[in-house]
């Protein structure tokens, strides 16, 4: 390849003089050209004229034609230590100008959206939508969760010395790739060749307006899928982390479905993007079969991990609700979950003075036995409050979203187990039984319940917490 049929196959695919190209490239993807770098670039040149503008991105892992184009003399750089781009050409100087004032280091005020407001294009020339670095105009410009504050760099600027950070910088890993194929449905990607590289030109404007609409439709379009990759599931689950942060309910993870020992658990209900705990069971054994001074050091352990535990569910009626008392006292957890029965009112007249709130959960009974129960406890004066286990009741063969929650038992409730069962038992899929789970989770979402929604230990012989909250995340986004 000489310069002369460079250029000629850049003009082909519709460059014309006075455009402003970013420039992504290998120059070995090309094959042989005669000249190397300079030649690339100077057919580059010739087809934009002097009117026109070439710009490389000059940070990360620099090629050899990047590292030609900024040791030319008329070549100008951006000021900008994590994002920084040379440009050769009428518009250089504007287009670089003070990118390190910017809020973030690739969105408004930087050189990669004014390339796209003067019309400029975008050019891959032998290198794939990874090496697209607009894309991450797209990430700042949605101001995506995951995205982080950068720390603080000291650095030179025409301006003196100057420490600061910028704001949605990009995170470890991404997956740009898949959005190569929206790009040509589009009908906005021209596609070549030059020698041997494949070329992708697209006005930057139209990349960043049709990328804009699928972050738009789903946050996690460039996030890769791999279950492996765990700074896409930290990603993920900060994206999931912010939709539940909307909600008046708080999404809380059963320890006995993320896993059996502390760290475990942690790392699990971090990547579920959940922050709560309901400790129920520790190192395969319900917290009740705990010894006390291990449950308030792990206790302690997830407080200290950000997980903290919102409450410690007992899996059977204890015999002395003062030892059950003591322990969740030691462990400093404010909230008891156990099977509702004849005890409660005992349980609850002994819980008072400490300021330990119970609640009570429905376990082989029908809704009118507990409603029975519960409007009792109130009568006394006592604090009512339910732990709605929808797949209970479908085991007691109840409706029950129709019957048991609605026409009983709903005044009480101040927190819903997540689970899902068959009439005859069977744990299932949320949604996928005769529990009304979705029924039960969409009620309460409108009416702006504000207590705890428990991805319950009764999911597991389906799903693990990932799957799980996978799947609850589903079911609020089609609602
Ligand atoms: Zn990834």
């Amino acid at each position: 390849m000489t310069r002369i049929d460079i250029a000629a196959e850049l003009t082909a695919l519709g460059l014309r003089r006075g455009d402003i190209v970013l420039l992504h490239s290998s120059l070995s993807s090309l094959g042989h050209v005669e000249g190397g770098a300079d030649a690339l670039i100077d057919a580059f040149l010739d087809v934009l004229g002097p009117e026109g503008t070439l710009v490389v991105p000059t940070f990360g892992a620099l090629g050899i034609v990047t590292e030609h184009l900024r040791a030319r003399a008329a070549a100008i750089e951006s000021c900008h230590p994590r994002a920084r781009v040379a440009a050769v050409g009428k518009d250089a100087a504007e287009i670089c100008a003070d990118h390190w004032k910017a809020e973030t280091a690739h969105g408004a005020g930087t050189p990669y959206t004014r390339i796209a407001a003067r019309g400029g294009y975008v050019c891959l020339l032998g290198v794939d939508q990874d090496r697209n670095t607009t894309l991450h105009t797209v990430e700042a410009l949605l101001r995506l969760p995951y995205l982080k504050t950068t720390s603080e760099t000291t650095f030179e600027t025409p301006e003196g010395t100057v420490a600061r950070s910028w704001k949605y910088f990009p995170g470890p890993h991404r997956d740009f790739i898949g959005l190569d194929r929206v790009l040509r449905e589009s009908g906005k990607l021209r596609i070549g060749r030059i020698g041997s590289a494949v070329v992708r030109l697209i006005r930057s404007r139209d990349l960043i307006d049709i990328s804009l609409e699928v972050g738009r439709r789903d946050p996690a379009f460039v996030l890769c899928d791999n279950p492996n990759c765990t700074d896409c599931v930290l990603q993920r689950a900060a994206l999931r982390q912010d939709r539940f942060s909307r909600e008046h309910f708080t999404p809380v993870a059963a320890a006995g479905l993320a896993g059996r020992y502390v760290p475990e658990i942690v790392e699990n209900v971090r990547a579920a993007g959940v922050t709560g705990i309901e400790l129920d069971m520790l190192e395969g054994k319900p917290v009740q079969a705990l010894n006390p001074d291990k449950l308030a050091g792990a206790i302690g352990d997830f407080r200290e991990a950000g997980c903290p535990v919102a409450s410690l569910r007992f899996s059977a009626v204890p015999n002395r609700i003062e030892s059950v008392l003591e322990i969740a006292a030691a462990a400093a957890v404010p909230r008891l979950v156990l099977p509702l029965s004849h005890l409660a009112e005992r349980f609850l007249a002994t819980a008072v003075e400490t300021g330990i709130t119970l609640s009570f959960f429905n376990i082989g009974m029908a809704a009118e036995a507990a409603a029975e129960l519960l409007l009792d406890l109130r009568k006394r004066g006592l604090p009512a409050r339910f732990t709605f286990n929808a797949a209970n009741f479908a085991r007691a063969g109840e409706k029950p979203f129709l019957h048991s929650f609605r026409t009983k038992v709903r005044r009480f409730v101040d927190q819903l187990d997540v689970e899902d069962c068959l009439f005859d038992g069977r744990p299932t899929p949320l949604a996928r039984g005769n529990a009304e789970v979705k029924e039960l989770i969409s009620i309460l979402r409108c009416t702006g319940f504000s207590g705890p929604l428990v991805l319950g230990t009764g999911n597991r012989p389906v799903a693990d917490l990932r799957e799980t909250v996978a799947r609850f995340d589903e079911l609020l986004q089609a609602m």
